[in-house]
């Protein structure tokens, strides 16, 4: 068996396979294992750790974690969320508690002047709840059709309005019918559009796909920092993996594929040496994209799979003040931090990405990884009172970067950094750290960046567009969502069905798929020597 690229997902189906009792090698174009799930030390002469891509985790099922003995630990922020405003010319925030409703509520208040926005936003996520449990354990099983899906939820009013307005409908319209406050509207809409180009009212409804990710996970939709950053993720899944029998190659160059044969052969190039391997399960972590330049066939994407973000890391030798005096600086960066996300600033900044344009405003949130986690800082960064910030940027389509990635990355870079500022009581750029050449540890990057790094389809940080979690076809019904046009090739990354963030979801379906596939020639032998004897 030989799995293709070496992200978290390849990584979860090596562990299943070698513990089912397969052999396993993994191929990796990087010289380092855990694709986009990875945390490096991104400034050179600092000790810290930074998650480089991604930074959260919500999606990671909880029964992969039992099945592989996995030993992580996801931590909870105190802070939901924050976002700044300014009403009346006075500097003031909305503050989404994880742990004190009453604090969120009262915020609402300040915002809005009354309870009944902060009770129509928790009608309105009930739906998303209503949905979660009906939907979140058929992850980790074939596709239902989708009438199948739709009868779960044809028990009750809730239930059949959850169904319609997350499923059927563009999530703008009930959005809008339950809530009616800008900022508040954007809050939520903001879910809807991380590292996609869409807006509320897309008639393709893959912001109501992109909500459900951000919504779902382990039933509660809850994002939490994995303790060490995102690279303990994929350490520990590397671990698991290694003790189960797989074997690494990293730094590949992969020469040719071999997918049509019943052998599958894959050539490749490693430490300036020409290599062959064969195999007869191919299991492919990365996209259909980079699958298509090994089968020859043309790769033809959706528009709604060109990936949109903007992804800044930094590193800051402290923590900036908030121009919003009403809650400590330390409970604002500690949750994700919301800025010119207002709904209809978004549904502007859209329209200007979607011209060519870099928006005026540039819809961003930020999160401070070392309020939550300061493992991820040396002991001496730690004293000093260093921070880390990750800023994850909307709007940012890569048909915009495509052409002169450079200035078009500075100058997102500094509108970003504007973006941020007007909170600040002193630009953020006073509190990075600095490194010894005199530059700002500042790492910005593109979707451009991320495609040339990951091989993710034009950025997309799901590989391609997120899909439903049921069979949108009549042929996928029953199947893993993990199936190719070539027998015994399976997607095991984001780009199979119903993968797509920190899941191990395709990983561990691609593995399942293949050891039903194993089990069941294993018994027709058995069969057929039976019959014989
Ligand atoms: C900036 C950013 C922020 C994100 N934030 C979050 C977040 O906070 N939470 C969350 O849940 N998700 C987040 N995501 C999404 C999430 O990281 C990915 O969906 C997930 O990590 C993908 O995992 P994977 O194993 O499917 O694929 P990948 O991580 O893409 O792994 C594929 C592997 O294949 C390798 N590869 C590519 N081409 C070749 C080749 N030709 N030969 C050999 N190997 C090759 C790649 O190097 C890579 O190691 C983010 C992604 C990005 C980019």
């Amino acid at each position: 068996m030989v799995i293709l690229g070496a992200g978290h997902n390849g990584l979860v189906a090596a562990s299943y396979l070698g513990r089912a009792g397969l052999s396993v090698l993994l191929l990796e174009k990087n010289d380092y294992i855990g694709g986009a799930s990875t945390s490096q030390k991104v400034f050179p002469d600092y000790d810290a750790r930074l998650s480089r891509y991604s930074y959260l985790v919500s999606l990671f099922p909880e029964k992969i974690i039992r099945d592989l003995g996995l030993n992580l630990e996801l931590r909870r922020r105190a802070t939901g969320s924050f976002t700044p405003y300014i009403k009346s010319g006075t500097h003031d925030g909305l503050l989404m508690s994880n742990v004190d409703e009453a604090v969120s509520r009262r915020s609402i208040v300040d915002l809005t002047g009354s309870e009944t926005e902060f009770e129509q936003m928790k009608k309105f996520y009930n739906l998303s709840h209503v949905f979660a449990e009906r939907a979140w354990d058929s992850m980790l099983e074939p596709l239902v059709a989708k009438e199948e899906m739709k009868r779960r939820f044809d028990s009750d009013e809730t239930s059949r309005e959850a169904w319609r307005s997350m499923a059927e409908e563009p999530i703008g319209r009930s959005l809008e019918h339950y809530l009616q406050n800008d900022l508040v509207r954007g809050l939520v809409l903001t879910d809807a559009k991380v590292g996609i180009f869409t807006h509320p009212q897309d008639p393709s409804l893959v912001q109501n796909r992109c909500f459900l990710y951000h919504l779902i996970g382990n039933r509660t939709g809850e994002w939490k920092v994995p303790v060490g950053g995102m690279g303990a993720v994929a350490r520990e899944l590397e671990q698991a993996a290694r003790k189960a029998g797989a074997e690494f190659r990293t730094n590949v160059d992969l020469v040719d594929v071999d997918l049509g044969s019943e052998t599958k052969s894959v050539a490749f190039n490693a430490d300036g040496k020409n290599e062959n391997v064969d195999a007869r399960f191919l299991l492919v972590n990365f996209g259909r994209n980079v699958l298509a330049k090994y089968s020859g066939k043309v790769y033809q994407p959706e528009a709604v799979d060109e990936g949109s973000v903007f992804k800044m890391n930094m590193l800051l030798s402290r923590l900036p003040q908030l121009k919003a005096k009403k809650y400590p600086s330390e409970q604002a960066w500690c949750g994700t931090f919301h800025s010119d996300e207002g709904y209809e600033q978004m549904n502007a900044s859209y329209e200007q990405a979607a011209k060519g344009q870099l928006p005026d405003k540039t819809p961003c949130e930020v999160y401070c990884h070392t309020l939550t986690d300061d493992s991820i800082l040396s002991p001496d960064l730690r004293a000093k009172g260093y921070h880390t910030i990750t800023l994850f940027g909307l709007d940012a389509p890569y048909s915009l970067f495509a052409k002169d990635n450079e200035r078009t990355r500075k100058e997102a870079e500094k509108k970003f950094l504007t973006s941020m500022n007007q909170w600040l009581e002193e630009p953020l750029e006073d509190c990075l750290a600095v490194a010894r050449d005199g530059s700002f540890c500042v790492e910005s990057k593109s979707p451009v960046d991320i495609e040339n790094s990951l091989g993710m389809y034009h950025g997309n940080i799901f590989q391609d567009s997120p899909t439903w979690p049921f069979a949108s076809l009549k042929e996928q019904i029953g199947k893993w969502g993990v199936e190719t046009e070539w027998e015994n090739v399976f997607l095991c990354g984001s780009s199979a069905l119903r993968g797509g963030a920190v899941s191990g979801i395709p990983g561990h379906n691609a593995a399942r798929k293949v050891i039903e596939l194993v089990r069941s020639n294993t018994k027709s032998k058995h069969r057929n020597v039976a019959a014989t004897a």
